[in-house]
C-alpha cells in the first residue's frame, strides 16, 4: 500500500486527536526507523522517551517472546512469578521502599494523587474532602480528566469540564511560590524535574532541593513525575539524582518497558503507599507477568549496556554541537543529557513545525512542542558519529 493511502484511511476512520508528520513507519532498530517505502530515518523523539533503549532491543524482545510463550496475564487475583523479582529489582535499582505497578504514565499520576489524598486524611489529619495538591503552570502529567483538569494548556483542557477540585497551580521553578501556596490542607506537591512537553524547561539549580525542604517542613508529600525525565534520559537513572534528592513518590513509565508494552510504576517510601489496603486501588493489567518480564529486561539493558552514561556524554556533546550552530533564528539551545530543545525566535519562517517537516525529508524525525521549540531526544544508544550526522542536518534545515 502507498503511504498516501495510509494517510487517507487514517483521516477517514480515525479520531483526529493527533497531527502526525506524514511518515508511515514499519520497522525500527536502535536509533533508526524505516518507512513503508524503505526510507531510513534517525528517530530523535524516541516515542516521547519511551524507547530510550532503542527500537526493538533484542534482549527486551527476547524477554517478551519468552514470557508470551509462558504466561501473559493472571490479574492480581493470583500471584505471578515475575512480579516479585520485578519489585525487588526496581526497588534496589532506584532505592525505593515500595512500588505499585500500573500501565500508562497517567495511571501512575492518578495513583499518586489518590495515595496522597488518602495519606492526607488518614495520616496528616486533613479535614474530609479538603485535600489540596499543588501543581505547576505548564505542567504535563497526562490526559485523564483529573489530570487535564489542572493543566494550564487551553487546548488540553477546554470543554472537558467540569473538573475535579482540589488542585492549586503555581509558577514552575519558584520555591517561594510553593511555600506561599501551602495551607494546612495541602497534601502534596506534584512536579516534573524538567518540564518536557512545555519545551524542556529546566528549573533554576537548587529548586527541587528547596521544594523538597519546604514539603518536609510543612508535612506535604513531594511527588516527582519522572515519566519522561526518568530511566536515563537526562544522563542519570532518575533526574532527581542531579540534585541529590529522594522524593516521597517518584513516577516512572514510558521507557520502563523500552517501548514494548505500557508499563508504569509509583515508587514510594513506606509511609505513603502503605495507606492502600486490598480493594482500594488496582488495574486488571497492572503488574501482569508479561509487563514485569519486559520491564525487568528494559531496566537490565539500560544499566548493563551503559546507556545512562552514554546519555550523559552524548547529551553533552549534542548540546555543545548545537550551540556551535550560528543561525539568527535560534533563540536558545538547552538540555540535560539527551533531553534537548532548540527554541526559535517567534515568527521564524514557518516555525518549529516547518523545520520538523524539512528534517523529515532529510532523514531525521523530531517533533515540535508548541510553535517555536523543537525537541531532540534520540534513543540513549546514539553514537558520536550519529550526533554529527544529526547536527549537520539540523544546521542545514534551519532557515536563512
Ligand atoms: C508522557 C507523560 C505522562 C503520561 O504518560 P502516558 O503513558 O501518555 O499516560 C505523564 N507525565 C509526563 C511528564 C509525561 O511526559
Amino acid at each position: 500500500m502507498m503511504s498516501e493511502s495510509y494517510n487517507s484511511i487514517e483521516e477517514k476512520f480515525g479520531a483526529k486527536n493527533y497531527k502526525p508528520l506524514d511518515v508511515v513507519l514499519n520497522r525500527g532498530q536502535g536509533i533508526w526507523v524505516w518507512d513503508v517505502d524503505g526510507n531510513k530515518y534517525m528517530d530523535c523523539l524516541s516515542a516521547y522517551s519511551a524507547v530510550n533503549q532503542g527500537h526493538c532491543h533484542p534482549k527486551i524482545k527476547q524477554a517478551l517472546i519468552e514470557q508470551a510463550d509462558k504466561l501473559t496475564l493472571t490479574s492480581r487475583a493470583f500471584r505471578n512469578d515475575q512480579l516479585a523479582p520485578f519489585y525487588k529489582e526496581l526497588c534496589e535499582l532506584t532505592n525505593s521502599h515500595k512500588v505499585l505497578p500500573m500501565n500508562s504514565g497517567v495511571e501512575a499520576v492518578e495513583t499518586a494523587i489518590k495515595c496522597a489524598r488518602k495519606w492526607g486524611y488518614e495520616t496528616k489529619g486533613v479535614e474530609h474532602n479538603k485535600a489540596e495538591i499543588i501543581v505547576c503552570e505548564n505542567n504535563f502529567h497526562g490526559r485523564t480528566l483529573a489530570v487535564v483538569g489542572f493543566s494550564t494548556d487551553d487546548n488540553a483542557r477546554n470543554n472537558f469540564g467540569p473538573f475535579a477540585p482540589g488542585f492549586k497551580i503555581i509558577p514552575f521553578g519558584d520555591a517561594g511560590a510553593l511555600e506561599e501556596a501551602i495551607t494546612p490542607n495541602s497534601v502534596a506537591f506534584l512536579v516534573e524535574p524538567i518540564q518536557g512537553e512545555a519545551g524542556v524547561i529546566i528549573p533554576p539549580a537548587g529548586y527541587l532541593k528547596e521544594a523538597q525542604k519546604i514539603c518536609k517542613k510543612h508535612n506535604v508529600i513531594f511527588i516527582l513525575d519522572e515519566i519522561q525525565t526518568g530511566l536515563g534520559r537526562t544522563g542519570k537513572l532518575l533526574a532527581e539524582e542531579h540534585e541529590g534528592i529522594v522524593p516521597d513518590l517518584t513516577l516512572i513509565g514510558k521507557a520502563l518497558s523500552g517501548g514494548f508494552y505500557p508499563v508504569s510504576a509509583v515508587l514510594s517510601n513506606d509511609e505513603v503507599l502503605d495507606v492502600l489496603q486490598p480493594g482500594q486501588h488496582g488495574s486488571t493489567f497492572g503488574g501482569n507477568p508479561l509487563a514485569c518480564a519486559v520491564a525487568r529486561a528494559a531496566l537490565k539493558v539500560l544499566v548493563e549496556e551503559n546507556m545512562i552514561e552514554n546519555a550523559a556524554t552524548m547529551g553533552d556533546y549534542f548540546l555543545a554541537e548545537l550551540k556551535k550552530i550560528k543561525n539568527p533564528g535560534i533563540k536558545e539551545v538547552r538540555g540535560r543529557g539527551l533531553m534537548i530543545a532548540l527554541e526559535l525566535f517567534q515568527g521564524t519562517e514557518g516555525g518549529a513545525r516547518a523545520i520538523c517537516e524539512k528534517l523529515m525529508t532529510m532523514g531525521l524525525l523530531c517533533k515540535e512542542t508548541h510553535t517555536d521549540t523543537i525537541r531532540f531526544a534520540p534513543p540513549l544508544v546514539i553514537k558520536k558519529e550519529d550526533v554529527d550526522w544529526a547536527v549537520e542536518r539540523i544546521s542545514k534545515a534551519l532557515p536563512g
